[in-house]
């Protein structure tokens, strides 16, 4: 298949200013209000290479805006791998030694295993604990549609439907691989109040993702009244007061890659609607994969295609 050759059309910003914080955690950010109100985490740097997150954060603490109410912690999560950007190689910076956001089950977070996302996904552990609501900004390896990700939880989706952007909705259960950071602890209980949302903005290093996790986040942050429209108003995008028709896709399978070559049969981007049933996407070491139902959406699918990795979703429009 023919690599897309994106353009670098974003820089990454100078995160060193932020490195100190304020709260013995380097690279995170407590604003108190003083003001009863929820303590809202927003993170970035998730994965190293998806530097919109990194531009998001980076506007919203040169605005020097705080919280109107309750908490706001602002943190940078893989910057090991971020610090390996090079625009070069651009894809080569998601992690250093494994996915920083598939270790978020406590018998790995406890467990005795070492590697840099480990010791710095449990550094940030006590940070995510604390916070009632998470936004997590991501961007995508192809060119698409933004996608907020709102997991399995009826309450993730409300609260996707109160952001309004963007248009798709996904409800999701993750990866074989392990649990993200968007699915641990409370934020993945049924029985909690505390909700994350994962917005991915776009293509890694176009304009519009910085622009699309700018404009998520300043939304997200109106939400909970940690800010109001009128301090969101110098960072915002063109199209902030947009109020698309939200729809919501259903993902009803991961397909995990069980075999050392996998091969999807098309060049497909994400978000394609495949009909009729059994239409064949790929070959799991000459198995067929094919489709389980008409109108199948195809999800994020990766370039990455090692064994145990999730090659691509599956999923259905449902309202
Ligand atoms: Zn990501």
């Amino acid at each position: 298949m023919p690599e897309p050759n994106y353009t670098v059309e974003l820089s990454p910003p100078d995160i060193e200013p932020y490195r100190s914080g304020n709260t013995g955690v380097e690279y995170v950010t407590t604003f108190d209000s003083g003001v009863a109100g929820p303590h809202v985490l927003v993170t970035a740097l998730t994965h190293g290479n998806e530097i919109c997150g990194a531009i998001a954060l980076d506007r919203l603490f040169r605005a020097a805006l705080r919280p109107r109410q309750g908490k706001l912690t602002l943190a940078f999560d893989n910057v090991a791998a971020y610090h390996s950007f090079d625009r070069r190689v651009p894809a080569a910076s998601r992690f250093i030694d494994e996915d920083f956001n598939r270790l978020w089950a406590p018998a790995t977070l406890d467990g005795p295993r070492q590697s840099t996302e480990l010791a710095r996904a449990r550094a940030l552990r006590p940070v995510v604990d604390a916070a009632d609501f998470l936004l997590d900004i991501h961007s995508m390896q192809y060119s698409t549609a933004p996608l907020m990700l709102a997991g399995t939880l009826d309450r993730s989706v409300a609260l996707a439907r109160r952001v309004g952007i963007p248009e798709l909705i996904m409800c999701d259960a993750g990866h074989a691989a392990g649990p993200r950071m968007r699915d641990y602890g409370g934020f993945g209980d049924p029985a909690s109040t505390k909700t994350a949302l994962l917005i991915e903005s776009g293509q890694h290093w176009e304009r519009r993702a910085a622009e699309v996790a700018t404009d998520v986040m300043l939304r997200f942050l109106i939400t909970f009244g940690s800010l109001t429209r009128d301090d969101a108003e110098a960072l915002a995008g063109p199209d902030f007061d947009t109020r698309p028709r939200q729809r919501v896709i259903e993902v009803t399978e991961a397909i995990t890659i069980g075999g050392d070559n996998f091969e999807f049969v098309q060049d497909f981007r994400g978000l394609e609607v495949l009909t009729p049933k059994g239409t064949l996407i790929g070959r799991d070491n000459g198995r067929e994969v094919r489709t389980p139902y008409d109108d199948c959406v195809l999800i994020m699918p990766s370039r990455r295609l090692a064994k145990g990795q999730t090659a691509v979703r599956l999923g259905r429009y449902i309202a």
